[in-house]
C-alpha cells in the first residue's frame, strides 16, 4: 500500500512539473505584437520586414529593428499563396527571409497528450483522495492485515516490571513461576517428555492487575512481550482480524522465547455461533485463526499465549481445552493485606507525611482493586501538588478516597432549602438504621454533597473484609438500603424520586438471598435459574430460567416479602429513635458532611 501512496504522489509532482513548463513556454516573457495581415503586407512592402518563421499557423514576423510581432494565418493556406492573394511582389520578398519551421515537436505533443494527461491526472489525485480519507477514516485501515502488536523487548538498562511490582496475588504469582521457569529453562521440562503450556488465562475483576502480572512474567523470564487487546482484531474490514492473528503469530514466533498477551480476549473469543453482539462471523474467523495458531505450535516454540478476561463465562469452551487455554489464574480483588501492600508498592515513588497510615487506608477501602489504589494514591498526590505542599498527608489520602469510590464532589450543586432537608433526612435514615442494627458496620461518613450520580451518600467502614455474610445481616443491609427512602416518607408523608438506585440495589439483593444463597424458607435450598459461572466477577450475565412459571411467581412474592420484613425493620428503628434523626439531619443541614468520630458523638 504505501509504494502506491508513493506512486501516487510520484505522477502528481510529474504532471505538476510538465504543467507549470507548458505554461512558462507558451507565454513568452516580453510578448511580441499581434498584428494583422494587412500590416504585415505594408510592412514587407515598406522593406521593414527582415525575416518571418512559419510554424504552423502562426508567423513570427522580425522586423528590420529586431521587433517581433505574430500573427495568425488559416492553417490550410501557405505563406507564398496568402502574400501572393495580397499582391506582395516577388521583389520585395525577396528581402524577407522565411524559414519554415516544423512545428510538430513538443508542443504538439503536449497539445493532443494535454486533455489525456489532465484526465489522468484528476482521475489519480480522486484515487488519491479516497485512499486518504479512508485512512483518515481508520488509521489502521491501510495496514490491514498487520498485527499492531506493541512490543516490549526487554531492555537491560530499563527497570523490568517483576513480581516485586506486583503486590498481593499470592496464589497466582506462584502459578505464573511456573511459566517464568518454562521460559527460562525449557530443556529441562522437554528433557522429561512435558509439554510446554501454551496458554493462561487470566480471569479477574478490571484493575486487578492482569496486564501487569502477564508483563511481569515477561520481565521475570527476561523475554520480549507482545501486546494486544481483542478489540483490535476485530476492525473495520471483514477477514483483517485473522490475517492479524497470522501475522502477529508469525513475528512473535521469529523472537521466541516471548510471550503473547491478548488483552479483553472475550472480544473475540465470545461462544462462537451464539451470535450475540453481530459481526460474529469476523470474530469467528478470528478465534479460529487463533486456535489454528496456538494448535501449530511446535513442541519447542516456547511461545505462550497470555489472554486476559474478566468473562471467562461467555468464553468459547473451545478456547479452554487442553493444548490451549488450559492453566486459568484467578485475580482475586485484593483483601486487607494485600491492598497495603499494593499501596506501598505505589507509595513508593511519593513523598509521604508521617502521618499517613497505610494499614488504616487499607481498612478504609474494601472491594478497591489494584488499579483503584493507585488511583486513590495518584489523586492523593495531585491534591497535595495542587496545595503546593512538599508531601503528601494522610487528609489527602482519605479525600481521595471518596472521590474515586463515588466520582467527584459535586459542590456547584446547589440545592433547595426544601431539597437539603430532604436529602439529610434521607440520608440520616440511611445512617440511623446503620449504626442501631446490631450486625450492621459502622458509619464512617455521612454527607449531603451530591458526588457523581448520587445526591448524598453514607458510607460504612467494614472493619474486616468478610467472606461469609448471615442471614441477619442481609436482612440488615436491607433495612439500610430502604432507611432513606422510609425515613423521607415518616418525615415528610411524601415520597421524592430521591434515590432510585436505593430500590434497585435492594431488589437485586433480596432475589440474590432466594435464587442464590437459598435463604427462603419457601423455596428451600435450591439455586434458581442458571446463571453463567462465575458472578464474583461483578458481571450480571445472562440468567437462564430452570424453574416453571409457579415458581418464577413465588420468588416475586418472596422478593416482596423480604423487602417488607426489612421496611418494617427499618421504619421501627426510625420510630424508636426518631430524636436522633432529627439530630443527625440537623447536623447535615448545618454542617452537610459528618465524619466517623463526630457522628459516634452524636449519640451520646
Ligand atoms: P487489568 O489488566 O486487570 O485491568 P492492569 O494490570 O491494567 O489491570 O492494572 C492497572 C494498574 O493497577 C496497574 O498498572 C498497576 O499500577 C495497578 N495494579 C493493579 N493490581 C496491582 C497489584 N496487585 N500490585 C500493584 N499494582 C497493581
Ligand atoms: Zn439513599
Amino acid at each position: 500500500m504505501k509504494n502506491i501512496y508513493k506512486n501516487v504522489i510520484i505522477y502528481v509532482a510529474i504532471f505538476a512539473v510538465i504543467l507549470i513548463a507548458f505554461s512558462f513556454f507558451s507565454v513568452n516573457k516580453d510578448q511580441p505584437a499581434k498584428i494583422n495581415v494587412t500590416t504585415l503586407v505594408t510592412e514587407i512592402e515598406a522593406s521593414q520586414v527582415k525575416a518571418i518563421d512559419v510554424s504552423d499557423n502562426e508567423l513570427v514576423v522580425t522586423l528590420t529593428d529586431n521587433k517581433k510581432q505574430t500573427l495568425q494565418k488559416e492553417a490550410q493556406e501557405s505563406l507564398s499563396s496568402l502574400l501572393s492573394n495580397y499582391q506582395v511582389t516577388p521583389e520585395a520578398m525577396k528581402k524577407v527571409a522565411v524559414t519554415i519551421k516544423n512545428e510538430e515537436g513538443w508542443k504538439f505533443w503536449a497539445i493532443t497528450l494535454l486533455p489525456v494527461a489532465l484526465s489522468g491526472l484528476i482521475i489519480l489525485g480522486f484515487l488519491w483522495f479516497m485512499l486518504r480519507s479512508a485512512a483518515g477514516a481508520n488509521n489502521k485501515a491501510m495496514s490491514f492485515g498487520q498485527s499492531g502488536a506493541r512490543q516490549f523487548t526487554p531492555d537491560p538498562k530499563v527497570a523490568q516490571i517483576s513480581f516485586k511490582n506486583v503486590a498481593g496475588v499470592k496464589e497466582a504469582k506462584q502459578e505464573l513461576l511456573e511459566i517464568v521457569d518454562f521460559l527460562k529453562h525449557p530443556k529441562k521440562f522437554l528433557n522429561m517428555g512435558a509439554t510446554i503450556p501454551r496458554g493462561v488465562l487470566l480471569l479477574g475483576a478490571p484493575g486487578t492487575g492482569k496486564t501487569l502480572l502477564a508483563k511481569a512474567v515477561a520481565g521475570e523470564a527476561g523475554v520480549p512481550f507482545f501486546s494486544i487487546s481483542g478489540s483490535e482484531f476485530v476492525e473495520m474490514f471483514v477477514g483483517v482480524g485473522a490475517s492479524r492473528v497470522r501475522d502477529l503469530f508469525k513475528k512473535a514466533k521469529k523472537q521466541a522465547p516471548c510471550i503473547i498477551f491478548i488483552d479483553e480476549i472475550d472480544a473475540v473469543g465470545r461462544q462462537r455461533g451464539s451470535g450475540m453482539g453481530g459481526s460474529h462471523d469476523e470474530r469467528e474467523q478470528t478465534l479460529n485463526q487463533i486456535l489454528v495458531e496456538m494448535d501449530g505450535f511446535e513442541p519447542n516454540d516456547n511461545v505462550i499465549v497470555m489472554a486476559a478476561t474478566n468473562r471467562p463465562d461467555v468464553l468459547d469452551t473451545a478456547l479452554l481445552r487442553p493444548g490451549r487455554f488450559d492453566r486459568q489464574v484467578t485475580l482475586d480483588l485484593p483483601d486487607i493485606n494485600d491492598r497495603e501492600d499494593i499501596l506501598k508498592v505505589h507509595a513508593n515513588k511519593k513523598p509521604l507525611a508521617e502521618d499517613v497510615n497505610l494499614r488504616n487506608v487499607a481498612e478504609r477501602t474494601p472491594g478497591f482493586s489494584g488499579a483503584d489504589i493507585m488511583n486513590l494514591l495518584n489523586e492523593a498526590a495531585i491534591r497535595a501538588a495542587r496545595e503546593d505542599r512538599k508531601k503528601v498527608l494522610m487528609d489527602d489520602v482519605l479525600l481521595s478516597i471518596d472521590k474515586v469510590m463515588l466520582g467527584p464532589e459535586r459542590k456547584s450543586h446547589i440545592l433547595s432549602e426544601q431539597e437539603k432537608k430532604i436529602t439529610a433526612y434521607h440520608e440520616a435514615g440511611h445512617a440511623l438504621i446503620t449504626h442501631m442494627l446490631p450486625n450492621s458496620d459502622p458509619v464512617r461518613k455521612v454527607s449531603i454533597i451530591a458526588r457523581g450520580s448520587a445526591a448524598g451518600y453514607t458510607l460504612k467502614l467494614p472493619s474486616e473484609d468478610k467472606k461469609l455474610h448471615t442471614k441477619s445481616e442481609f436482612l440488615e443491609e436491607l433495612a439500610v438500603m430502604l432507611g432513606g427512602r422510609i425515613a423521607e416518607e415518616e418525615i415528610f408523608n411524601e415520597v421524592t424520586t430521591g434515590d432510585s438506585s436505593d430500590l434497585r440495589q435492594a431488589t437485586r439483593l433480596a432475589r440474590k438471598l432466594i435464587t442464590d444463597y437459598g435463604m427462603s424458607e419457601k423455596l428451600g435450598l435450591r439455586t434458581l435459574g442458571k446463571k453463567e459461572q462465575m458472578v464474583f466477577l461483578g458481571g450480571e450475565g445472562r440468567e437462564e430460567r430452570d424453574y416453571s412459571d409457579k415458581t418464577a411467581e413465588m420468588i416475586d412474592q418472596e422478593i416482596t416479602r423480604l423487602l417488607e420484613e426489612a421496611a418494617k425493620l427499618a421504619l421501627k428503628v426510625i420510630k424508636d429513635n426518631r430524636e436522633y434523626l432529627d439530630k443527625i439531619a440537623n447536623t447535615l443541614i448545618e454542617k452537610e458532611t459528618i465524619e466517623a468520630e463526630d457522628f459516634k458523638n452524636l449519640f451520646v
